[in-house]
């Protein structure tokens, strides 16, 4: 089994399925910097986000032109006009937690991964102008906006986050935290490994059915492959917390497939780091 898991990793095949449009994402060019953002949330005054990528690689800490990425992380900071010495990014580890950005947090990780606030993969915040730098190579990264508090939260749900719960427990700390009402908040999942590319070893599937109500829907056999809908089991992970389907915008471009995006399946240690920033509007 471990071998068969093993392959499957191995032969993580590139489909030529991409690049295609995505009717949530659209493309904004800014010099040679390329953002996308959602289109729902695009119409939010409050809300600042955008999903950065190549050509740059957005992380101080690893990957091809590495030491460029603190400038391409202040050209987009800029862009967006948030400050960039707030910048705050949580350490990803792979898991659940999720904290609330205090001030003494603001601009820790700004600078890498040495800094980020440990232990955690997901931030919630109601301060405007403290972005939240996301990092991704494949897992899909998650902001929410409650307009209502206002608020924001972020959180990166790569197959052993989604399976512990980041995105419920994301909704769970910004109800708890900022009393927001799950069928008011508006949600975008970004650009990640897409079930056309995703393949998993069975020893996944078998956790993700103690987890996962819908384990059987989104870890399937699909034409010979053993695939992982990370796209679909995050947005449903958000309606069962209590988003309503519309108010979830999927990216649905595959990191793996799409040469646009940085892909740590594709590309191993060379694989730079795509970036979300999210930042509420004073
Ligand atoms: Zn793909």
């Amino acid at each position: 089994m471990a071998r068969a898991n093993k392959l499957a990793h191995a032969t993580a095949a590139v489909r030529p399925f991409g690049p295609r449009e995505s009717e949530a994402m659209r493309f904004e060019e800014h010099g040679d910097v390329t953002l996308l953002r959602f289109e729902r949330l695009s119409r939010e005054a409050g809300f600042v986000h955008a999903i950065a990528s190549k050509p740059w690689n957005y992380a101080p800490h690893r990957g091809a032109g590495c030491e460029r990425a603190m400038a391409a992380r202040r050209r987009v900071c800029t862009i967006l006009g948030v400050p960039a010495e707030r910048m705050t990014a949580p350490a990803q580890v792979q898991a659940a937690e999720i904290i609330r950005i205090e001030p003494s947090d603001w601009g820790r990780g700004g600078d890498g991964r040495g800094s980020a606030l440990p232990y955690v993969d997901g931030l919630i915040c109601d301060t405007p102008d403290v972005p939240i730098v996301m990092l991704s190579a494949d897992c899909p990264l998650i902001c929410v906006y409650d307009p209502a508090t206002p608020a924001i939260g972020t959180v990166h749900a790569g197959w052993q986050g989604t399976v512990a719960g980041a995105a419920d427990n994301l909704i769970k700390q910004m109800q708890k935290m900022f009393g927001s009402d799950p069928a008011q908040l508006i949600a975008g999942i970004s650009p990640a490994a897409g079930p056309c590319c995703y393949e998993v070893g069975r020893e996944v599937q078998r956790i993700a059915a103690t987890r996962l109500p819908d384990a059987d829907e989104v870890v399937a056999a699909r034409k010979g492959r053993l695939t992982f809908d990370l796209w679909l089991a995050n947005r449903n992970q958000l309606v069962r917390a209590g988003l309503p389907r519309d108010h979830i915008e999927v990216a649905e471009l595959c990191s793996i497939c799409d040469r646009r995006f940085w892909s740590h399946r594709r590309d191993g240690a060379e694989a730079g780091r795509t970036a979300m920033f999210v930042a509420m509007r004073p």
